[in-house]
């Protein structure tokens, strides 16, 4: 399918690895000019540089913190209009609620509820008067269904996908749609992170929990980044202008209610 994104242009955060690198890839392939922003430069700079040479997109690589002001400067400065932006930070770490301080809390707050926020604070109302934007956030399973030990996750994501419905029914009219991908478990380097934590915490091995975290899924496998990036490429098409508001969940059937 012809997306019609060809020059379009792009902003996708958290882009040298896992979904935020699917994202990138897939936008890239289908003919948009993206900026990738990541912390670590040495990396992002090789994932942008592969992308470019099997895509022949144009690509840049804007290494800050999209966490801070500062970075999120660097971001706007490098694409000052995008016309399609995909918001994105590493997960909070998992943990006990009786540990969490207070600066966690804002942590966690600042990386998965106010960054995307500002990011859309600064693009959407160009967007508006350009008549085309598509936003979307990468936030998670846990949306639908909270994992205990996520609660830093759960609490700051929740907020974040509180104000993305309300303000996705002000700007659809003009053809600006802001979307939250929720993604269950994707084999990226973030998901082994935490089947390491929860074979820590069962006395397991990370192989046997991987293993039983598979078979527990309805699909049998783990999500593949590369079908995480096509849903994506799609939310963000000339096809979806009629799609706003929605948390699309890609977890392979493992939530389990009809709605
Ligand atoms: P990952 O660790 O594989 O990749 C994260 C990417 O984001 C990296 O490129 C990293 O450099 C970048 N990044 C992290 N913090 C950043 C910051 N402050 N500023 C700029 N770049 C930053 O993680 P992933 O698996 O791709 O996960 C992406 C998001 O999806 C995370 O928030 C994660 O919690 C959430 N999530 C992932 C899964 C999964 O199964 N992979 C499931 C649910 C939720």
């Amino acid at each position: 399918m012809e997306l019609g994104l060809r020059g379009r242009r792009a902003l996708v955060c958290g882009a040298s690895k896992g979904l935020g690198r699917a994202c990138a890839l897939a936008l890239a392939e289908a003919g948009v000019e993206v900026t990738m922003v990541a912390r670590g430069e040495a990396a992002l700079r090789a994932t942008a540089e592969d992308i470019a040479e099997c895509t022949g997109a144009k690509v840049q690589a804007v290494a800050c913190d999209i966490t801070t002001a500062a970075g999120r400067e660097r971001a706007l400065t490098a694409l000052s209009a995008p016309d399609i932006v995909i918001t994105n930070a590493g997960g909070p770490a998992p943990g006990d609620f009786r540990q969490w301080t207070r600066e966690d809390w804002i942590a966690a707050l600042e990386a998965n509820m106010l960054s995307p926020i500002e990011l859309m604070r600064a693009t959407v109302d160009g967007m508006i008067e350009r008549r085309f934007g598509r936003i979307v956030n990468i936030t998670s399973a846990a949306v639908k269904a909270p994992i205990d030990v996520l609660g830093l996750s759960n609490g700051a994501r929740m907020g974040l996908t509180g104000f993305v419905a309300g303000l996705a029914r002000k700007t659809v009219r003009h053809n600006v749609t802001i979307n939250n991908l929720l993604p269950g478990y994707f084999d990226t380097d973030r998901f082994s992170a935490f089947i390491e934590a929860r074979a820590r915490a069962r006395h397991a091995s990370p192989a046997e929990t991987r293993q039983a975290e598979m078979e527990a899924t309805p699909a049998g496998r783990f999500g593949d980044p590369a079908e995480f990036g096509a849903a994506c490429a799609f939310l963000v098409s000339a096809h979806a202008g009629y799609i706003t508001g929605q948390n699309l969940l890609i977890d392979g059937g493992a939530y389990p209610g009809t709605f």
